[in-house]
C-alpha cells in the first residue's frame, strides 16, 4: 500500500463509528498504520475490518476518560507500529446523565404550545452531568495528546496531532458543558502548536458543524430540519467530508499548519 501517510503510525479515539471511524479509514486508505481506539471494542474491530488490509491495524477498547486506559492504548499502537506519528482525539459526547438535557427538551416541547416558556438547561445541571461531557471531550483530548507526546518525545520523532472540536465552541449553539468543552480544546490546541512547535510537532483542530452520524439521534426532527435549512450549503456534512479536513492536517502538504481550526461547516458560521 502507499500513500502520502506510507509508514506513519496513528491513534484515533472514538473510532467505533461517525466521524470517528472515517478518520480511521481515511488514514488507513492514505498508508498510516491506524490504532482505531473506542469504548466498545467491537465497534472499533468492525472499523478495521472495513479497511482494505485490516492486518495492518489495531482494534482498541479504551476510555478516553480515564487517563490509565489512554496511556495503555497509545503504548500498545506504539509497540504494535514501532512508531507513532499522528493522533486524532475524535472521542466526544454531546449529553451526561444529569445535565438537565431531558428537562431542555420536555421545556422545548412545551414551547411550541406557548413560546413564552423558558428553555433551561444550566439551572438542571448537575455537577456529575456537567463533569460528565467536560471529562470526555476536553480531559480525554488532553490524556490523549499527552501520552502520545511523551511517545514522540522519548522517540525523538515528530508528527501532526489533531482534535476535533466543533463550531458550536464558537456559535455558542449547543449545551454550556459541550460548547465549554469543544472551545477548551480549541484553547489546548493553540498553546500545544507553540510549546511543541520545537519539536516539530503540529497540532490543530478541526471544527465540523452537524454532521450526519449517531450522535445526532435523539434530537427532535423538527430541530434537525431547521437547522439544514440555515446552513448555506443546505445540508449536514458527511463524516467523509470531515475526514478530509483531518487527513490533510495529518499529511505533509500541511507542513506550515500549526494551531490552526479548520472549519467544515457548510458555512453555517465564520470562526
Ligand atoms: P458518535 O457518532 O456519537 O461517535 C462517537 C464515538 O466515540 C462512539 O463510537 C463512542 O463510543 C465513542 N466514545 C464515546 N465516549 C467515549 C469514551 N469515553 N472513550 C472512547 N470512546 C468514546 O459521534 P460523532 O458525531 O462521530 O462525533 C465525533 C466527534 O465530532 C465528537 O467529538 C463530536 O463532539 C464532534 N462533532 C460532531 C458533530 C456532529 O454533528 N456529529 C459536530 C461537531 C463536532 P460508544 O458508541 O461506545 O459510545
Amino acid at each position: 500500500m502507499s500513500g502520502p501517510l506510507e509508514g506513519r503510525g496513528a491513534v484515533v479515539t472514538g473510532a467505533g463509528r461517525g466521524i470517528g471511524r472515517a478518520i480511521a479509514q481515511r488514514l488507513a486508505a492514505d498508508g498510516a498504520r491506524v490504532a482505531a481506539l473506542d469504548l466498545n471494542l467491537a465497534d472499533a474491530e468492525a472499523t478495521v475490518a472495513g479497511t482494505a488490509d485490516p492486518q495492518r491495524h489495531l482494534a482498541l477498547d479504551c476510555d478516553v476518560s480515564d487517563s490509565a486506559s489512554v496511556a495503555a492504548a497509545v503504548a500498545a499502537a506504539r509497540h504494535a507500529f514501532g512508531r507513532l506519528d499522528i493522533a486524532v482525539a475524535n472521542a466526544g459526547i454531546g449529553k451526561a446523565p444529569g445535565d438537565g438535557s431531558e428537562e431542555m427538551y420536555a421545556a422545548m416541547a412545551r414551547r411550541a404550545e406557548d413560546p413564552a416558556v423558558p428553555v433551561d438547561q444550566l439551572i438542571h445541571m448537575g455537577d456529575e452531568g456537567w463533569r460528565g461531557v467536560v471529562r470526555v471531550n476536553l480531559d480525554g483530548a488532553f490524556f490523549l495528546m499527552r501520552e502520545t507526546v511523551r511517545v514522540m518525545a522519548a522517540d525523538g520523532n515528530a508528527g501532526s496531532l489533531v482534535c476535533i472540536s466543533s463550531t458550536s465552541a464558537q456559535s455558542g449553539e449547543g449545551s454550556p458543558h459541550y460548547c465549554a468543552s469543544k472551545a477548551g480544546v480549541i484553547g489546548l490546541v493553540r498553546q500545544l502548536s507553540r510549546e511543541l512547535a520545537p519539536r516539530g510537532i503540529r497540532v490543530n483542530a478541526v471544527a465540523p458543524g452537524p454532521t450526519d452520524t449517531p450522535i445526532m439521534q435523539g434530537i427532535p426532527d423538527d430541530w434537525i430540519t431547521s437547522m439544514e435549512a440555515s446552513i448555506p450549503l443546505g445540508r449536514m456534512a458527511r463524516p467523509e467530508e470531515v475526514a478530509a479536513s483531518v487527513a490533510w492536517l495529518a499529511s505533509d502538504e500541511a507542513s506550515f499548519t500549526t494551531g490552526s481550526v479548520l472549519v467544515a461547516n457548510g458555512g453555517s458560521y465564520f470562526f
